[in-house]
């Protein structure tokens, strides 16, 4: 039996498609590259924006013609669309719609059996790492935190954090593995909270009770490698975090915290349980405990109630902040959400308009930032290749860089100089 995952959305869907592909493949499935060839469709969905959803319909509409074709193809929806009642009603061409935390009960759903040892709970499925270097570690999932436009509460359920031992057994085991970018996962990483005792030999017996306490007890794990962490409430982000970061040199100096918008009313209006004050405070604490950090954002124009004064408001904070990268996002009415039942009155032209804005702003901050490194040397990790012996990577900061070399060096640290800085990344030559 072959089988094709189409995966849309962000790194935690990539990392539930690593556990979905092993246990697949530990029922004796093997992968394909093309659905065409495929006698299993599993679609890892997206419900954050309407796009997201609309490209699952667009795929779903070219499987309906695969299906007339070959009337034995299954298809399995998991991911957060398989968590909404009015999309399960839509989508009549999917034959399985699976909740991921009940992946472990595939084998069962497809009548067959893993040759996995006893899955406990979804996280315990050993992943099938797309990448050799790189790796996703989910450490929870679900958030608690209702944030009005966000239907990820609603289809991902509380917040549920994974074991430390489990997280610290499974980077051990990558990093004896080689590898040398390893990325803590969870829609809300400061809200770790497992209150476990850590076990068992090979690691230091004591109490793990935070996310701060976990990211240590990770870092300070034997090897040559680079820590990183997503996502960040800026509401929960604690002195200790930003010490832990400072103190431990696998840390990497990038921090990823989403303001959502620049204006107190509108903070409130999204539940983000913060103000822009609290926000700039924590920004200075960790600019001035990390030197060198790169700090980036996510921002919603657009939200309902956000008039021409709160977007100016906003984008005066956007500015002051001058974020060294930010992923801009037109606000999009998410059913089921307590945003979706107040008036959607600003315009797409308008939307647009505001998001123009704030790339402008985001090119000069982008590029303020990227200067100071002009002409230094810097440690990069290699993440692919592209046409005429270019290469790409990323620096410690998370920025990417491009460089010519005939060498093979994906997946290795490599020293680069800085030749030119953009407002999102840099040329630069092999050192
Ligand atoms: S913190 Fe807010 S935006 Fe982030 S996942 Fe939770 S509800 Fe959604």
């Amino acid at each position: 039996m072959k089988y094709f995952i189409q995966i849309f959305g962000c790194q935690m869907n990539k990392s539930d498609a690593e556990r979905i592909a092993s246990l697949l493949d530990s029922l004796g499935y093997n992968a394909v590259e093309q659905k065409e060839k495929a006698d299993f469709i599993f679609i890892v969905s997206c419900s954050v924006r309407q796009s997201a959803e609309n490209r699952v319909y667009g795929l779903m509409s070219q499987i309906k013609k695969l299906k007339a074709q070959s009337p034995k193809l299954k298809v399995v929806l998991t991911g957060c669309m398989a968590m909404r009642k009015e999309v399960v009603k839509n989508l009549k061409d999917v034959d399985v719609f699976l909740d991921i935390k009940d992946l472990k009960t595939l084998p069962k759903l497809l009548n067959t059996k893993s040759e996995q040892a006893e899955i406990e709970t979804y996280f315990s499925i050993k992943p099938k790492y797309e990448s050799g270097f790189t790796a996703y570690v989910p450490i929870m999932t679900g958030c608690n935190n209702f944030c009005t436009y966000c239907i990820v509460p609603y289809v991902r359920g509380r917040e549920e954090s994974r074991q430390p031992q489990e997280v610290l057994n499974e980077v051990q085991c990558l990093l004896d593995n080689g590898y040398k970018e390893i990325i803590l996962l969870g829609q809300n990483v400061n809200s770790y909270s497992p209150k476990l005792r850590t076990q068992g030999s090979g690691f230091r017996a004591e109490i793990i009770n935070d996310f701060p306490d976990l990211l240590e007890a990770v870092a300070t794990l034997k090897g040559d490698y680079w820590l990183r962490f997503l996502t960040s409430h800026p509401k929960d982000f604690s002195d200790k975090l930003i010490k832990v970061i400072k103190n431990n040199k696998n840390i990497t100096e990038y921090v990823h915290l989403p303001i959502q918008a620049g204006d107190d009313t509108i903070l409130r209006k999204m539940n983000r349980k913060y103000t822009v004050k609290h926000f700039k405070t924590l920004v200075k604490k960790i600019r001035n405990a990390i030197p060198g950090v790169s700090i980036s954002t996510d921002i919603i124009v657009g939200f309902p109630g956000e008039t021409k004064k709160l977007f100016e408001s906003s984008a005066k904070t956007f500015e002051e902040i001058g974020f060294d990268m930010a992923y801009l996002n037109k606000y999009s009415a998410r059913k089921g959400t307590k945003s979706y039942d107040l008036k959607d009155e600003v315009s797409d032209m308008e939307k647009k308009r505001r998001e123009l804005v704030l790339t402008k702003l985001l090119r000069k901050s982008g590029l303020d930032y990227n200067k100071q490194f002009k002409g230094q040397t810097l440690e990069v990790l290699v993440g692919k290749k592209g046409k005429d012996d270019m290469w790409f990577a990323k620096t410690r900061t998370y920025k990417v860089v491009k460089f010519k070399s005939k060498k093979s060096l994906l997946g290795q640290f490599v020293k680069i100089k800085i030749t030119k800085a953009g407002s999102f990344g840099y040329d630069c030559e092999l050192f």
